[in-house]
Parts: C-alpha cells; sequence; structure tokens
C-alpha cells in the first residue's frame, strides 16, 4: 500500500510504499536506499471489466509488491532482456542526462 503524508487532513502525497505481502517498507524521505527500494516496488491497478472470470465484474483492485515479493510471485513467469539500458547507452545520449538534456 501506498505510504500517504497528511497535510492539514486533506493534501496527501506519496511518502513511501509498504509491501501488500511482506510489509516490507520503503520511504522516500530518510537514506537514499529508500528510493532504491521504493522505485523498484510494483503497484497494481485496475479495474475488472464485463466478462471477466476471475475478478468480481467492476470491481477495482490494487496492491503494491516490493522486488523480492515480486520475484517469489512472478519470478519464474518473467521475461527480461536489457532494453531499460538502451536509452542510456545510445550514441546520441552518451554523457548526457536523460531527464535533463
Ligand atoms: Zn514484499
Amino acid at each position: 500500500m501506498k505510504i500517504v503524508r497528511m497535510k492539514d487532513g486533506v493534501d496527501a502525497r506519496t511518502a513511501g510504499m509498504r509491501c501488500d505481502r511482506c510489509n516490507a517498507e520503503a520511504r522516500l524521505h530518510g537514506d537514499i536506499s529508500g528510493l532504491w527500494d521504493f522505485q523498484e516496488f510494483l503497484c497494481v491497478d485496475f479495474t475488472a471489466g464485463y466478462g471477466a472470470k476471475a475478478f468480481a465484474d467492476g470491481i477495482h483492485y490494487s496492491c503494491e509488491l516490493c522486488e523480492n515479493c515480486v520475484k517469489d510471485l512472478l519470478g519464474s513467469y518473467l521475461r527480461s532482456d536489457f532494453s531499460g539500458w538502451r536509452y542510456l547507452f545510445h550514441p546520441t545520449h552518451r554523457g548526457k542526462n536523460p531527464r535533463h538534456d
């Protein structure tokens, strides 16, 4: 689940994550390892559609899972490749910060 920080009882923002399976927490504020753990959470969020057989029609489902639980639950089904590195090593982006250039 998302850990939210309330401000004046109204304004909320995500301050961290808690794994819905093992209760591992990752906080955005604190040491850098919390940020690394936070960004590795898998957030599942969907509404079952008309005719769904495994889930109830029209019901919203969500959960957050830490990377260890994702690996335990889905690891044998996940395909992997190096496509996430493609952008960083593309010749036109080498040496540039992809978020700011
Ligand atoms: Zn977990």
